[in-house]
């Protein structure tokens, strides 16, 4: 144990470091928004280059501020959400890394979903961790596919999060969660410990379900907090 706290040190640690770097590109990205206002276009062209160069510095902005909320130690905070909300903004943060890898990302989000009551910023970390984990095991393409869904009898809403990826054998499947458990040569194994961990904590419930070779399916269950107002 001793030895995986001093891990868990290190990782919040480079966190730490990360959110700090993300802080700073915050500053000077502000004062390039502000002095390409000012410039004036001398020509149709340029125009198209400035307006260009401000819509890609707010893509800019975004992701640091995306990135900012998930790295930053925050105190568990429970607020009223629809989960579909969450899913939209994590898909669109990480839609050009699936636009890289050709990976189509698909949603089935029923509008009529009842609110969770979550800490946002955790429950966004969780999708983003079980999305990643699709597209990288996508190397070759494919379609990622979330569904979320309730039946009016539950107490819980299912969020579903289907791959076409390489899939995990019936031998590692219970290793999955494991600290530090990863097959890939860059990975920390740390995401899904971290991701059970959160749901737990929100009195929901992880399951993942694979096929070597044919994809993986993540479900996530969260307890609802009222009931669908059609
Ligand atoms: P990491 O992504 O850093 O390896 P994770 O805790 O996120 O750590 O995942 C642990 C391991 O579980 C991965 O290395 C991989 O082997 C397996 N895994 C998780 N999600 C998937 C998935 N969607 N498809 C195939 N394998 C997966
Ligand atoms: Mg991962």
């Amino acid at each position: 144990t001793q030895e995986l706290l001093i891990k868990s040190d290190k990782l919040s640690a480079v966190g730490q470091l990360a959110a700090g770097v993300a802080h700073e590109i915050r500053n000077p990205l502000t004062a390039l928004k502000g002095f390409l206002k000012l410039l004036g276009a001398r020509s149709d062209k340029e125009k198209t280059y400035i307006e260009i160069m401000d819509k890609e510095l707010g893509r800019i902005e975004f992701i640091v501020n995306e990135f900012l909320l998930v790295s930053k130690p925050q105190a568990t905070h429970f607020v009223e959400r629809t989960v579909g909300g969450i899913v939209q903004s994590t898909v669109e943060l990480l839609q050009p890394q699936a636009l890289m890898n050709k990976i189509e990302i698909v949603t089935d989000l029923d509008p009529t979903l009842p609110t969770v009551s979550c800490d946002e910023h955790q429950i966004k970390q969780v999708f983003i961790n079980v999305m990643k984990n699709a597209l990288e095991a996508m190397a070759h393409g494919g379609t990622l596919r979330i569904e979320a869904c309730h039946l009016p009898q539950d107490k819980q809403l299912k969020v579903r999060f289907v791959d076409q990826g390489c899939g995990i054998s019936s031998e590692r499947l219970p290793k999955l969660g494991e600290p530090f458990y990863s097959t890939k040569e860059k990975g920390t194994g740390l995401g899904l410990m971290v991701c059970y961990r959160i749901i737990e904590a929100h009195g929901g419930f992880m399951d993942i379900q694979s096929k070597l070779g044919e994809g993986t399916t993540v479900e996530i269950s969260l307890p609802i907090t009222s009931t669908a107002v059609a």
